[in-house]
C-alpha cells in the first residue's frame, strides 16, 4: 500500500513523494522509503515498525494482535503548531506533511473521495433541487487529487459543473482519468458550454484554466447562472494556493523564495475568492465550504463575512456520522479488477435494502477507472462495516478472491477526527476543538487488532487545525484475521457513534441503542 500510494497512476507528484492534498507525502525522503520497504519485507508477525513523520525509526517486539506498523505524522505541540514552525522543521529534515491518507498508505486515487463528494452533491440536490441536479450549474475550483472528484460527482447527480484550475496538467489529468468531460479554451467558451447543457438538462463537466480568485468574481459580476458554489483548491496551505497576479509557472519558485510574501498575497486572493462566493450566496445560490480552510484563510486576510456560508459536514454529512457512516474502502492486493467486481457483488448481496448504496456500486462499476491497485470506496456504518469485512475475509479464504484485501478508510470519518473547520464544525455541544476523540480512536484500533494505525496532525485544513487517526486491517483469509476484522470494524465506527451520542445527537443515541454500542453515561 505504501508503494501503491506512490504509483504514478495514483500519486499527484510521485517524484517528490507527494500523493495528494498540496504536499501530502507517503514517506519523508527516498532513503526513508527504501528503508521502510526493506524493513517491511522482513518484518516478523510479532514485530512492529514505528514510523515518525514518514521515516522508519524503530522495530519493536510486540505480539501477533499488535499492529505491524504504527505511524505518527506531522504532530506538533499546540503552541508550535503553525505552518511557519512546521516548515522550519521540515527544512531541517525532521518532519513531513502526511495529509490524511498520504502518510498512512490508504490513498486510492480520486475515487477515494468520489463517493463522499457524490453523496454531498446528492444531499444538496435533495435539500434545494428536488432530488436531482439536472438543470443546475455548479461552480467550483481545484481539480487536484481530491478536488478532481467534483466534476464526476456532479454529473453522476445529472448536473453541470464548471471547474477552474490554474494548472493545465490537473485539467488534462482529470480528462484522461474520466473525471472531467472537456476543457474549454476560454471563460466565455466554458460559460457557453455549461449554460447550454444546463438549459438542456444534460450532465456535463467543463474545466477552464485560470485563477479562481480572478474567475469566480468575474463570473459573479457577469451574472453567470450559477446555482451551487464550492471550492477545493489546496487552500489549507497558503503556499499551495496561487495568488492573483502570479503566473502558475512561477508559483513554486516564488513560494520557496519568499514564503511570507507569498502567504500574504495568497490570503488576500483567497479573501477575494470567498467574497465572490458570499456574493453568489447573497444572490441565492447554495454555497458551502468543501473542507480546505478557504474561509479561515480569507478571514486571516481580514474578510469578515468569510464564515457566512457553512462547511459541508454540518450542512450535509453529520447525520451520516451519527450512524457511524464514513469513507470505508478496500484495495485488492492481487491487482486484479475482477476481485473488486467480486466484492461489489458481495456488498450488494449483504445490503439489498440499501438503494442508494446499490446505485453507487452500480455507477462506480460503470464509471470509475481504477488508479493503481483496484479499489472501492463505499460509505458504510455501524453494524455494516464488520459484516462486509468478514464476508471479504471469507472470500479470500475460499479462493474467490485472488489475494488478500487491505480494508481501511479515510481519516475523514465519524469518530477519528477533531477539526473545527470541517468534520467537527458546529458540534451540538460546542465540542468542536476537543481532540481527545482521535486519540481514543487510534488507541481503540491498536487495541482491536488493526494492521496499521496512524495518528496525524493538520490534514485537510492545515497546521494547528486538525488531529486525526486512521486504521487499515488486512483480510488474508485466516481465522485470526476474521477475529481482528470483527473487532476493528465494529469498534472503529463505534467511536464515531459514541462521539456523537456524547455531543447530544438523538440519532446517534438511537443507533447506539439499536446496534448495541455501550455508552455508560446512558446506562442506569
Ligand atoms: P491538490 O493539491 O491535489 O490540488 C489542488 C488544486 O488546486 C491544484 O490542481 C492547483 O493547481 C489548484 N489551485 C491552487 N490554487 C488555485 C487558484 N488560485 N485557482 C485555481 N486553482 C488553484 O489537492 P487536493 O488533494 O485536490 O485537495 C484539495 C483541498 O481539499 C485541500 O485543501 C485538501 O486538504 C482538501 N480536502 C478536502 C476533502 C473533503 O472531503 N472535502 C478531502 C481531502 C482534502
Amino acid at each position: 500500500m505504501l508503494q501503491n500510494n506512490l504509483d504514478p497512476e495514483v500519486a499527484e507528484h510521485p517524484d517528490r513523494l507527494v500523493v495528494y492534498g498540496g504536499t501530502g507525502k507517503a514517506a519523508r525522503d527516498w532513503g526513508s522509503f527504501d528503508a521502510m520497504v526493506r524493513t517491511l519485507r522482513d518484518l516478523r508477525g510479532d514485530e512492529t515498525m514505528l514510523v515518525q513523520s514518514g521515516r522508519p525509526v524503530g522495530v519493536l517486539t510486540t505480539h501477533e494482535w499488535a499492529p505491524r506498523v504504527l505511524i505518527a505524522n506531522s504532530n506538533l505541540v499546540g503552541d508550535w503548531a503553525t505552518w511557519e514552525e512546521f516548515r522550519r522543521l521540515e527544512q531541517l529534515g525532521l518532519t513531513m506533511y502526511g495529509q490524511m491518507t498520504a502518510g498512512s498508505w490508504i490513498y486510492i486515487g480520486t475515487q477515494g473521495i468520489l463517493q463522499g463528494t457524490y453523496e454531498t452533491f446528492a444531499a444538496v440536490a435533495a435539500k434545494r433541487f428536488g432530488g436531482s441536479l439536472a438543470g443546475t450549474l455548479t461552480l467550483t475550483a481545484g481539480l487536484g487529487g481530491m478536488g478532481g472528484a467534483q466534476p464526476l460527482a456532479v454529473t453522476m447527480n445529472d448536473g453541470v459543473a464548471l471547474c477552474v484550475d490554474c494548472d493545465p496538467r490537473a485539467i488534462s489529468r482529470r480528462i484522461e482519468h474520466g473525471y472531467l468531460d472537456v476543457g474549454a479554451d476560454s471563460l466565455d467558451e466554458a460559460l457557453r458550454l455549461v449554460t447550454e447543457a444546463r438549459d438542456r438538462r444534460r450532465p456535463l463537466s467543463v474545466g477552464v484554466l485560470g485563477n479562481a480568485a480572478d474567475l469566480v468574481p468575474r463570473l459573479l459580476a457577469a451574472g453567470a447562472p450559477v446555482d451551487i458554489v464550492t471550492d477545493q483548491t489546496s487552500a489549507h496551505d497558503p503556499l499551495a494556493y496561487l495568488p492573483l497576479g502570479v503566473d502558475f509557472d512561477d508559483m513554486a519558485r516564488y513560494a520557496a523564495e519568499d514564503p511570507a510574501g507569498f502567504t500574504e498575497r495568497a490570503r488576500e486572493s483567497m479573501a477575494r475568492h470567498v467574497e465572490a462566493m458570499v456574493g453568489f450566496q447573497d444572490a441565492g445560490a447554495e454555497v458551502f465550504d468543501y473542507g480546505n480552510s478557504l474561509r479561515g484563510e480569507a478571514r486571516a486576510a481580514g474578510y469578515e463575512r468569510a464564515f457566512d456560508y457553512p462547511g459541508f459536514v454540518p450542512a450535509y454529512i453529520r447525520p451520516l456520522f451519527c450512524e457511524g457512516k464514513g469513507p470505508f474502502r478496500w484495495a485488492a492486493l492481487s491487482g486484479e479488477a475482477k476481485d473488486i467486481a467480486t466484492t461489489d457483488r458481495a456488498v450488494l448481496d449483504l445490503f439489498p435494502e440499501n438503494e442508494s448504496l446499490a446505485r453507487w456500486i452500480r455507477l462506480a462499476g460503470e464509471r470509475v477507472r481504477f488508479q493503481g491497485l483496484p479499489a472501492r470506496i463505499c460509505w458504510l456504518g455501524q453494524g455494516e462495516r464488520d459484516r462486509a469485512g468478514e464476508r471479504f475475509n471469507d472470500l479470500v479464504a475460499s479462493g474467490e478472491l485472488a489475494a488478500p484485501l487491505a480494508i481501511g478508510r479515510d481519516h475523514l470519518d465519524c469518530g477519528s477526527v477533531a477539526s473545527p473547520y470541517r468534520e467537527t464544525e458546529a458540534m451540538a455541544d460546542g465540542s468542536d476543538a476537543i481532540a481527545d476523540w482521535p486519540l481514543l480512536n487510534a488507541m481503540v484500533n491498536v487495541a482491536s487488532g488493526a494492521s496499521w494505525v496512524s495518528l496525524h496532525h493538520g490534514g485537510g485544513v492545515g497546521m494547528g487545525r486538525s488531529l486525526h487517526a486512521g486504521q487499515v486491517t488486512v483480510a488474508d483469509g485466516t481465522p485470526l484475521a476474521a477475529e481482528k476484522i470483527r473487532r476493528v470494524l465494529t469498534n472503529d465506527p463505534a467511536t464515531g457513534v459514541i462521539r456523537h451520542v456524547d455531543a447530544g445527537y438523538p440519532r446517534a443515541a438511537e443507533v447506539a441503542a439499536e446496534r448495541s454500542v455501550r455508552v455508560p453515561m446512558r446506562e442506569e
